[in-house]
């Protein structure tokens, strides 16, 4: 078993590894480029990976004992399916570990946009407390009776839709997967009446061929000028050109963005300095609970595939 890019779940922190540690994997190497990754897999049967994108040609080059393909995470966009399956390799994921972490970031990311708390930090550091009447002009309102809407209703959807129903949201959702809800707060609606009516977007859908930029120029236009767009799924989600313009421009009120495109953005990415956009560099998995269940998850996924 070859574990790949392990180092980004931070293998050697005080996790406990054990479980994968009794499989026999330990490792702490970093790939940089195919040909590393083809030495590393040679004579392997099972190949762990955390992100490294196994594209058709290098999946076509595996040696014949790789059996199974596992990915650290829950999104698999990085890995070519089909080459796998002509290969008679097996993929599995892991959902659900960070379900929690996730969800919980999102819904962060809407109170702060509520409260300006990270635009409010900004100026006291600015003008140490001394410009009060300034502070009172930033938005600030309460979430409760506000549209929230979930593009992908799925496991980390649902969960931070329990949440915003705490907090009072009303939850607009959108997903091809039908869905019925029992509490009348909650609606499945069409996209465009989800990117009409919302005053937060959360996206929550995995991404695939038909969820690429499924905020662009075109959907970002029938927003509210007041809503928030949050994306702690995956960063091609969004066209981030159409996105900074649309912020640039009064198009929409900010935007919260745990994943981007490409990650880590380039330096000069506009949205570092923009003053309606937050980032973070993709932390939604890695709570440290998340991490210590996505290491016994892992361990259980191979066992079962052994067996
Ligand atoms: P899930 O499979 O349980 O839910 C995804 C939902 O999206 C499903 O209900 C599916 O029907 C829906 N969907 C599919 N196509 C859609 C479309 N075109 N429009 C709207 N909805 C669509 O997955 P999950 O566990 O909820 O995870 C969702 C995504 O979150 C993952 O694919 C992954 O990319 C991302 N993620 C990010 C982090 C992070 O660190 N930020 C961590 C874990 C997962």
């Amino acid at each position: 078993i070859v574990f790949l890019n392990a180092t980004k779940i931070d293998f050697d922190s005080n996790l406990d590894f054990s479980s994968l540690r009794d499989l026999g994997i330990l490792t702490n190497y970093v790939e940089s480029n195919d040909k590393e990754i083809l030495e590393r897999v040679q004579d392997q049967n099972i190949v762990i990976t955390k992100e490294i994108p196994l594209g058709k040609e290098l999946i076509e080059q595996f040696p014949p004992s790789v059996k199974l393909i596992c990915e650290a995470g829950t999104g698999f966009n990085n890995i070519d399916l089909e080459a796998a399956a002509n290969k008679g390799i097996a993929v599995c994921n892991v959902p659900g570990y960070s379900t929690e972490g996730v969800a919980q970031l999102a819904i962060t990311y809407i109170l702060n946009f509520a409260s300006s708390m990270i635009k409010q930090q900004r100026m006291i550091q600015q003008d140490n407390y001394s410009n009060f009447t300034e502070y009172l002009k930033v938005p600030h309102f309460e979430v409760q009776e506000k549209y929230l809407g979930i593009i992908g209703a799925g496991t980390i959807g649902m969960q931070v839709i329990k949440t915003a129903r705490a907090l009072g949201m009303n939850v607009l959702t959108y997903d091809p997967t039908p869905r019925q809800f029992e509490d009348s707060k909650i609606q499945a609606v069409t996209l465009e009446e989800l990117l009409q009516k919302s005053d937060f977007i959360s996206l929550h859908c995995p991404l695939t061929a038909g969820t690429r930029h499924i905020i662009n120029k075109d959907t970002l236009k029938l927003m509210k000028p007041t809503a928030f767009i949050i994306n702690t799924s995956r960063g091609p989600l969004i066209n981030e050109t159409d996105l900074i313009e649309a912020l640039q421009n009064g198009v929409i009120a900010g935007a919260g963005l745990d994943v981007q495109d490409p990650e880590p953005p380039s330096l000069d990415n506009p949205l570092f300095k923009m003053d309606n956009a937050v980032l973070t560099p993709h932390i939604g998995w890695r709570c440290i609970e998340s991490r210590q269940r996505l290491v016994e998850l892992l361990s259980k996924n191979i066992e079962a595939f052994a067996n």
